[in-house]
């Protein structure tokens, strides 16, 4: 990572379209000068001028939602669908800050015996923001719109194959009244990003992405005394319990897995199932694995996707054959399809031990693991067995049954009776190895803010 320049590589096609330069490291002084100047008297404006700005983004994202979209698609090969639904997502989320953020931010009173308390939210300054490219611009909006609602200014540093949608993002913020060095996009070298941690005019950084990517940022990060927020991969448990409705039970299993081709880390990878039901479901999830068929991302009627780039498709296909190689059932899927892009076959593995890749790592694309228990003890265990915490979904026909294993499982979320999903108000992030620290809702308000004591006597 980091070596290859930014480019447009259609996974589709396998065609690089578009390069763009690197940042060069002596222009990056200049940069973070800019976004620290900008910090300057961007916080001096008033909270309603700043979320001004955020609610003409989000009406400039809808505006341009077939442009972003395609991009989406060109760029890292989501289907355009799918692709649309992320650019209503991320407006929505530019659209709650605006609305909610102010609010958030009013000053809270303390009761105290004598005088005046008050708890006031200010910004921190300028921010390094590290994103990948799964949700080219949900994740960037997560940070972005809370962030300059509060007063802080934003470094972008997008992941390497979608410059273009980054681009597009910064025109965006730009467009809509954000004054320059507000939001810049860096198209920084991973070399260079302790440069950037380091420099004291950066107050923090936030990462989306692999643990090790997290594990970079967050060892720089402690070294400089910065805050950082870390959300990164997960290996999310599916627990159906008993299913009152099989069909479509089996029908959010498939979703939960198998939407953006799989390249989520609230997916449902491991799918956990209660002996006594687990011979049919399997069979459902078998049919609806291999109901996909391949084809060109940007055609409405294509149901498969390819995954992100060709090293992507290999990287997760070694991870499917290890666990064949050492013995892993293989009950749909499981190669990759006769086609030029990055494709790979939908894939269902059963019979997975520990001493497979698929028990422990997280399988970032089209493929699931199905495991039988035998009772509640038995899921949750197994459901906990794992070095992630992101978020986990349990089903049952008896709430009250799927309420008592949600307690007991280890993340940061968990969905009774739906798949886990993503809205503006709810909060976002995980524990363990999954990282720290929430995205979105009022929490994701105050990662980065300065909610500081006034005590007048
Ligand atoms: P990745 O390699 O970690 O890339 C993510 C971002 O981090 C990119 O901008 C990348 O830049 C950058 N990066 C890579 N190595 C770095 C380093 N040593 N120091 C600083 N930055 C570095 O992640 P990925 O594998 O492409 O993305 C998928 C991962 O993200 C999965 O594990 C997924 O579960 C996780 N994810 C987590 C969440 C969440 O909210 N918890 C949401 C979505 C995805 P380059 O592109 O230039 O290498």
């Amino acid at each position: 990572a980091g070596a290859r320049p930014y480019a447009t590589v259609n996974p589709y096609t396998g065609e690089t379209e578009k390069e763009f330069p690197f940042l060069e490291t002596g222009e990056i002084e200049g940069v973070i000068a800019g976004a620290h100047d900008a910090f300057g008297a961007w916080r001096r404006r008033s909270v309603e001028e700043r979320a001004a700005v955020v609610a003409k983004a989000a009406e400039l994202m809808l505006e341009r939602k077939d442009e972003f979209a395609a991009l989406i698609t060109r760029e890292m090969g989501k289907r355009i669908q799918e692709a649309a639904g992320e650019v209503m997502l991320a407006a929505s989320i530019l659209q709650y800050y605006a609305e909610k953020g102010p609010g958030f931010l009013e000053p809270r009173p303390i009761d105290v015996m004598q005088g005046e308390a008050v708890v006031v939210n200010e910004p921190v300054g300028v921010l390094l923001a590290i994103e990948p490219w799964n949700y080219p611009l949900y994740q960037v909006v997560r940070v972005a719109a809370p962030n300059l609602v509060l007063g802080n200014t934003i470094l972008l540093k997008h992941a390497e194959n979608n410059p273009q949608c980054a681009l597009a993002l910064e025109r965006l913020f730009r467009d809509a009244g954000a004054p320059e060095g507000v939001y810049t996009n860096v198209f920084l070298r991973i070399a260079d990003v302790e440069q950037v941690i380091a420099d004291r005019r950066v107050q923090g950084v936030t990462l989306t992405g692999s643990e090790k990517a997290g594990a970079s940022v967050a060892e720089i990060a402690g070294r400089h005394l910065k805050k950082s927020v870390l959300e990164l991969g997960g290996s999310d448990p599916f627990i159906v319990l008993d299913a009152e409705d099989l069909g479509r039970t089996v029908k959010a299993a498939t979703m939960g897995r198998m939407a953006n081709t799989g390249q989520a880390c609230i997916a449902a990878k491991r799918i956990i199932v209660k002996d006594d039901i687990y011979d049919d479901f399997v069979a459902g999830l078998q049919q609806a694995f291999s109901s996909f068929s391949p084809g060109d991302p940007a055609d409405p009627a294509t149901t498969l996707g390819p995954v992100s780039s060709e090293r992507a498709a290999k990287d997760l296909h070694a991870q499917i054959q290890d666990a064949i190689d050492k013995g892993a059932t293989v009950l749909a899927g499981g190669g990759r399809p006769d086609l030029p892009g990055a494709f790979v076959e939908p894939t269902l593995l059963a019979d997975v031990t520990p001493e497979m890749r698929a028990y422990r790592e997280e399988l970032f694309g089209p493929a699931a693991v199905v495991y039988r228990v035998k009772d509640e003890d038995e899921a949750i265990a197994l459901a906990n067995d794992s070095d992630y915490g992101l978020s986990a979904v349990v089903y049952s026909g008896d709430l009250d049954r799927a309420k008592a294993v949600a307690d007991r499982l280890e993340s940061g979320m968990v969905w009774v009776n739906q798949p886990s999903g993503s809205s503006p108000e709810l909060p976002f992030g995980g524990v363990k190895r999954s990282g720290y620290g929430r995205e979105l809702s009022e929490l994701g308000m105050f990662e980065f803010a300065n909610r500081r004591l006034v005590r007048v006597l």
